[in-house]
């Protein structure tokens, strides 16, 4: 039990606070809730509020472990970061600054961040980095951070290199609709907001429109994910759900794949969010003011989730 806390019986009276938490819906918050109640507590509730320097110690501690990343996650972060760069510059400019421009940033990012993050001065502060292996002091061989480094190398070239740059560069056939902002961007299911990200989508002069999702690794997102950025682009942008494609373009390999969705898939994506909504809600105290209670989201039993959970350490104390 973190000191100063009742924790048990800590009971969080959101609409209290200067900053609303609201209840929304995202794919990622559906895959928390789905992989342990307890961690899908912690994140959307027990760290409400932890950046205050005002709040109490349980909730200022959740909120820093929320914000821990894995090293495989923050190359995929910094990759990302980089491309959403090369692409405002050329959207801006019409010109894409050579590869070892980028790779020179991408590098610097990554030693700065690295040094930050290893000191732990990082710790509690809101825009910097903290590695899950720093915070739980997990031992990493120099060997092993040379081959995240070299990963976001194979990433970033292989960006450079992609039939899909090479189009946008190329071509002045397509109007680029988005590149990824800071801020989410929502769709409303049944009044409740549901956020997605859209990492880059343009559309062919044509009338296709492709949602490109820059993969850093092995796995491809889950289908959810896509299927809730072509709704948001379908109703965004008022397009039709055949004329979108999503192309994940996986990094570490070179390879490129494009998918489309049919009308059937939308609904039954939309179905699924739904009932993961009402699951949400069922749980809470009191549904109109967001307010949960800890004792309804019991711990998971799969011990292997605790293993890599970034709230091990408050978790283990209870
Ligand atoms: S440590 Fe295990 S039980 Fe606790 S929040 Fe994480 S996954 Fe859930």
């Amino acid at each position: 039990m973190v000191p100063g806390t009742n924790f048990n019986n800590k009971v969080f009276s959101l609409a209290a606070r200067k900053l609303k938490n609201e209840f929304s819906w995202s794919s990622t918050r559906h895959v928390i809730f789905t992989e342990c109640r307890r961690k899908y507590y912690y994140h959307y509730y027990g760290s409400w509020g932890g950046w205050e320097k005002s709040s109490d110690d349980l909730s200022r501690e959740l909120y820093v472990l929320k914000g821990l990343v894995n090293r495989h996650g923050w190359v995929g972060a910094l990759v990302n970061r980089e491309i959403k760069r090369v692409l405002n510059e050329l959207r801006s400019t019409g010109k894409v600054k050579p590869l070892a421009v980028s790779t020179s940033r991408l590098s610097q990012y990554m030693r700065t961040e690295w040094r930050l993050s290893k000191s732990l001065k990082c710790r509690g502060k809101s825009k910097s980095t903290l590695l899950y292996e720093h915070e739980y002091g997990v031992e990493v061989e120099q060997e092993q951070w040379r081959e995240a480094h070299e990963r976001a190398m194979t990433c970033i070239r292989n960006f450079h290199s992609s039939r899909t740059l090479g189009y946008l560069m190329s071509s002045r056939d397509y109007e680029i609709l988005v590149i990824e902002k800071e801020k989410p961007v929502f769709f409303p299911i049944k009044g409740t907001k549901a956020y997605v990200n859209v990492p880059f989508a343009f559309k062919r002069s044509g009338g296709k429109t492709v949602i490109v999702e820059w993969n850093t690794g092995e796995n491809s997102p889950e289908p959810l994910k896509s299927l809730c950025r072509v709704i948001y682009m379908g109703e965004k942008y008022d397009l039709d759900p055949h004329n979108i494609s999503i192309r994940e373009c996986k990094l570490l390999y070179n390879t490129e794949e494009e998918l489309t969705f049919n009308l059937r898939e939308l609904q039954a994506a939309r179905e699924e969010i739904e009932a993961s909504i009402q699951e949400m809600k069922v749980l809470l105290s009191e549904e109109e003011t967001n307010t949960a209670s800890i004792e309804n989201f019991p711990k998971t039993d799969d011990l292997s989730m605790c293993e890599r959970c970034n709230f091990y350490k408050s978790c283990s104390k209870t």
